[in-house]
């Protein structure tokens, strides 16, 4: 009788021999839950073990890789007091010395005995060594009987399982339940693409015969991946379509008053957006919109124009922000604004509770509120709007999306603009954000002072705050951004605390400051209100202030610890300056040593001042993930493909997504009832996620 297999696809990982609970825990760290998750689960790289060199063999400047077993490991440190730590590596052929710099993390990583591999440049101080080289920790002395000269994947690891593990693990579950795996494409997709079909495709991921394989092995389930996210961005696009909008009408009466009351003209940009936006608000079809532009490019004014359309159309809107602070500042912002058409915005946040809360929302019932503004929670909250038309969603792009289906599922259908100041090229935003409309602003209101931003060492420290103290003295004021709100043992970061102390013995006269996300909100709006006046000359903040304060006198920025930050965030971060004529600073602090592509990160923004190439450089360096919020709202994951190395596949995905969209809307032709399948799926565990 042949063998019963007990292992399906969606088995629980500790039900593989070898494995169990324990073991299990260790790779639900890599988001591997079940059988399926594990023979999906890509390689990270592979090594070609016929490419492997005898340590004997190595020469200085050779790009090598050795395999070797560990037999010592050092830490130290440097009389420049920086950490090193030294492993010595044998194999049969002799022993290379192998160095880390401020790598302190790897002492634990690294057990005398294990099997360790490493690549890099062969270098000579005394003796052959590598100097920070790629590594993987491969497990016991095991190595040798498995490899001989084969390409073996290199999973990514979590502390608690090997390589061999992990190899182990995916060889019994693609022998018991490769065949059990279903095609998820449509068959002329995987024909006009040339992809392997997906039972081979994962065959050729784990076991590859050659390196050819292994890529097209990837190609296939990156393909995959960003089919399944286009194809959900192509059905939302097409449901909204169906569905019934409002039809507004610029009728010139607040329009038209606003924009006679303002100050300034609106540049080209803001003026062409304008147009696209309402024409789009008048289309009977609900309006799904992004507007993105660089920080300070104006997209406030803008949004407000379009609020003021719906208003005047008797609906209501609501600007909904990312944090309290913002909302708040919003709030300050837009009753100055408003004052002059007799429009009073409302403010409703969390921390705003009691008597006054009920007046608030009874006035958004009645209908006498017109404007709200608020966080997020505004729309997951039970309230009740008497005609909302617009939302507006300032700098979350993705939350937009997700609050629009909170809507529609209790009966309304407002217009949506989402706006985003983390600005992307348009054929990349096109595909990422396929189920919005775009306007993009190019330019940039004029007479703009450019921000200087400077790297400062520490011994540079005291030059930089006598020349900062220089331009306060002149009635500019500065802000402080730090990383951390409290000092604590467990990090060296400099706190908000920390700095606000620093800063008040080094600027003895002038007023300091500090807002954080722990103060409650009348303490906040008060402290924001004192800096916008100047009675605060210094103000000392986390990230709050991150995105959309306003204050045209801040000129100088301290950044502490810019390393910690994303490209995308400085940017924001430095934002906040250059808003008025004035030239300004932006002064990054280093406290410690950095890594040098750390360094190189840093470098980067000090010489760069344009939103979509620094929006660009951090999707390349951290991964879309980062920039669009971890969780894809509602849309499958893009954990495998690369938004820049593996574009070519995205575009060819979006289009051929679109076009089955296009012929099927419903999914219902014979052909698509496999993607159809797979989308549900993943749609299911998406969900999972978001609530999970
Ligand atoms: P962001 O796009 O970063 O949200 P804001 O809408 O906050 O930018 O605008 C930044 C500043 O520029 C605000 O002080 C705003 O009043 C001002 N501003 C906006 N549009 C113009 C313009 N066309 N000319 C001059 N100043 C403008
Ligand atoms: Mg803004």
């Amino acid at each position: 009788m042949a063998k019963k297999t007990f292992l399906h696809l969606d088995s629980p990982v500790q039900y593989i021999k070898g494995i169990g609970p324990k073991r299990a825990l260790y790779f639900s760290k890599v988001g591997v839950e079940s059988v399926q998750d594990l023979m999906r689960l890509v390689p990270r790289r592979y090594v070609d073990y016929s490419t492997v060199m005898k340590i004997r063999d190595v020469r200085i400047n050779d790009d090598a890789t050795v395999i070797g077993t560990i037999q010592a490991i050092e830490a130290r440190r440097t009389r420049k007091r920086m950490n090193l730590l030294t492993v010595q590596l044998r194999d049969s052929t002799g022993s290379i010395v192998v160095k880390w710099f401020n790598r302190p993390d790897l002492k634990k990583r690294f057990n005398a005995g294990d099997s360790l591999l490493v690549s890099g440049k062969v270098t000579f101080y005394r003796t052959n060594q590598f100097i920070n080289p790629l590594y993987e920790i491969i497990g016991e002395e095991e190595y040798g009987q498995q490899v001989k000269g084969a390409i073996i994947p290199i999973y990514p690891l979590t502390e608690g399982l090997s390589v061999w593990d992990i190899r182990r693990a995916v060889k019994i579950a693609l022998d018991e339940c490769l065949n059990e795996t279903k095609e998820t494409l449509p068959q002329f997709l995987i024909e006009r693409n040339g992809l392997l079909p997906l039972q081979e495709a994962l065959r050729c991921l784990h076991f590859p015969d050659n390196m050819e394989e292994a890529r097209a092995a990837r190609e296939r389930l990156v393909y995959d991946e960003f089919f399944f996210f286009e194809l959900t961005l192509a059905r939302r696009k097409a449901s909204s379509q169906h569905r019934a909008g409002i039809s507004f009408q610029v009728k010139e009466v607040l329009t038209k008053k606003f924009m006679q009351g303002l100050p300034f003209r609106m540049t080209p940009g803001q003026t062409r957006a304008i147009e696209e936006i309402v024409e789009d608000m008048g289309r009977d079809v609900p309006m799904n919109r992004l507007l993105q532009g660089d920080v300070g490019s104006g997209k406030t004014v803008v949004s407000l124009y379009a609020i003021l359309v719906a208003i005047e159309n008797d609906y209501q809107a609501v600007l909904m922000a990312p944090t309290e602070i913002l909302a708040e500042q919003h709030y300050l912002v837009l009753q100055e604004l408003l004052a002059a058409i007799g429009i009073k915005p409302y403010l409703l946040t969390g921390s705003i509770k009691g008597r006054d809360r009920e007046v608030i929302l009874h006035d958004i019932t009645s209908g006498k509120a017109l404007l709200v503004l608020g966080t997020h929670a505004l729309i997951e909250e039970d309230i009740a709007f008497k005609k909302l038309g617009l939302v507006v969603v300032d700098e979350q792009h993705r939350f937009g999306v997700m609050q629009r289906a909170a809507l529609v599922n209790k009966g309304m259908d407002p217009d949506f603009l989402v706006l985003s100041a983390t600005p992307i090229p348009r054929t990349l935003a096109l595909t990422l954000y396929g189920d919005l409309d775009i306007s993009t602003i190019k330019d940039k209101p004029p007479k703009r002072g450019e921000v200087i931003t400077r790297i400062v060492k520490s011994k540079e420290k005291r030059s930089t705050f006598a020349f900062v103290k220089e331009v306060l003295a002149h009635g500019y004021q500065a802000f402080v951004i730090c990383p951390v709100i409290e000092k604590s043992d467990a990090t060296e970061l400099r706190s908000v605390q920390e700095a606000s102390e620093e800063i008040k013995e080094a600027f003895p006269d002038f007023s300091v400051g500090i807002i954080h996300g722990r103060l409650n909100t009348a303490d906040r709006m008060q402290i924001m209100n004192d800096y916008r006046l100047g009675r605060i000359a210094i103000l000392v903040a986390t990230t709050v202030v991150e995105v959309g304060v306003d204050i045209p006198n801040a000129t100088i920025m301290i950044i502490e610890h810019p390393e910690r930050f994303g490209l995308a965030q400085l940017h924001q971060l430095r934002g906040r300056i250059g808003r008025g004529a004035q030239q300004s600073y932006c002064f990054l602090m280093l406290n410690r040593y950095l890594q040098a592509d750390t360094y190189e990160r840093v470098e980067f923004f000090a010489k760069n001042n344009d939103g979509f190439a620094l929006a660009q450089k951090d999707i390349k360096l951290r991964g879309p993930g980062e920039i669009l919020g971890k969780r894809q709202h509602g849309l499958p994951d893009l954990s495998i493909g690369d938004l820049e190395q593996d574009q070519g596949l995205l575009f060819r995905a979006r289009d051929d997504a679109f076009e089955l969209i296009k012929q099927d809307p419903d999914l219902i032709l014979a052909q698509n009832q496999t993607a159809r399948a797979q989308l549900e799926l993943l749609a299911k565990k998406a969900e999972l996620l978001r609530i999970g």
